[in-house]
């Protein structure tokens, strides 16, 4: 690794940044350009083997993009990254002056991948940056960081990209902030970078989710940035223009003068996800409750019940009371937290009983 990359390595915020994929010369060039005119950026990436979910997608340029990076590093003096996944893209890669390499989240769930290019990195001194795996399992992407180690290979990141979940969230990749977290606490030094643009999987959100990462001493983000988002052969709808990101790393806090410690700021703001998740979890069961409810209307309306049900109420009632009391919760808490539901419950119910063209229900 030469010199300037072993300072760059070390630099904080160090924030990397460009297309999804790299889709043609000018793209590259361009991008290169605009990022380098924004003066914020310290590495350019490009997507040249694209792991696409369905066959027929774009799935890169390949090899022939290489030269097209490698020319926008010497006008630009950025160094250059690209993803790999197995031996024969590492050997490409190393051969057309890639800098640094990084391993991505579908092959990082895959021990067979990591470990032929742990293999193919043995004796290799380049810098790897590996995301997270697709699913949130901790020790998946631990044993993909041992193994890259074992291959002698010292200079490690750790990339952040989310987590994938069925059915619709607000995130593309859910961020469950802890997991990140504990990363930091076992492999304490270990450059942990944030990526955004596949948490997000838009763009109104990157700038909360670049935020958020910062707080919790996150030591930069890999984002993706294109010369025309809307047209790009992959990831649209998550890029940014160059400019656009210039003004989203403005608007960025990376540390206030009267925050506590880092380690204080880092430790509120885990504490505070943690909180955010339990409401998240706490709304989706209010939902599913409020759903059940409906159920029972449904029931009620078909066989000609009444929706206040005195006696049911107060079983529930009861039940939740000695359970709240147990748990630690205060009695005037739960009584008036049960009464909240029970109204919401009752809304919802009538509202079924009251629709004419809900008796398909099964
Ligand atoms: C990418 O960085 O464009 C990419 C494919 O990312 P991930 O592996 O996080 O999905
Ligand atoms: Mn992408």
């Amino acid at each position: 690794m030469n010199e300037h990359l072993h300072i760059l390595w070390e630099k904080r915020p160090l924030i990397i940044s460009g297309p999804c994929s790299a889709e043609t010369e000018n793209q590259v060039l361009e991008t290169a350009r605009r990022l380098k005119r924004i003066g914020k950026i310290d590495m350019l990436r490009a997507g040249i083997w694209k792991p696409r979910t369905k066959p027929g997608m774009f799935e890169g340029i390949g090899e022939p993009a290489l030269s097209w990076l490698s020319a926008a590093k010497v006008e630009t003096g950025l160094p250059i990254t690209v993803e790999v996944a197995n031996a024969r893209h590492v050997d490409m890669a190393l051969k057309g002056g890639v800098d640094v390499i990084w391993i991505g989240a579908r092959t990082t769930v895959n021990p067979f991948s990591i470990q032929e290019l742990a293999d193919s990195l043995r004796g290799v001194d380049v810098p790897v940056l590996i995301k997270n795996p697709l699913n949130p399992d901790l020790e998946l992407w631990c044993g993909a960081v041992e193994r890259i180690l074992q291959s002698g290979i010292r200079q490690i990141g750790l990339i952040h990209r989310g987590f994938s979940s069925y059915g619709n969230t607000e995130y593309r990749n859910a961020p469950m902030w802890q997991l990140p977290i504990e990363m930091k606490r076992r492999y304490p030094g270990m450059m942990l970078l944030c990526d955004p643009s596949h948490i997000c999987g838009n763009r109104h959100m990157l700038q909360g989710v670049s935020q958020k990462s910062i707080d919790l001493d996150f030591d930069g983000l890999m984002i993706e940035s294109h010369i025309d988002p809307d047209h790009a052969w992959s990831d649209a709808k998550q890029q940014v223009t160059p400019e656009r990101l210039n003004e989203l790393l403005d608007s960025l806090v990376w540390r206030s003068e009267t925050a506590p410690s880092p380690e204080t700021m880092s430790h509120l703001s885990l504490l505070r996800s943690q909180i955010d998740q339990v409401d998240d979890e706490l709304l989706e069961l209010f939902s599913r409750r409020m759903k059940l409810a409906e159920d029972i209307g449904l029931y009620k309306k078909e066989n000609n019940m009444t929706i206040l049900q005195a006696k049911r109420w107060n079983e529930i009632l009861q039940r939740a009371i000695g359970k709240a009391v147990q748990l630690g919760l205060s009695r005037e808490f739960i009584v008036r937290y049960l009464d909240a539901v029970h109204m919401e419950s009752i809304q919802h119910q009538t509202q079924v009983m009251n629709t004419t063209e809900q008796t398909e229900h099964p």
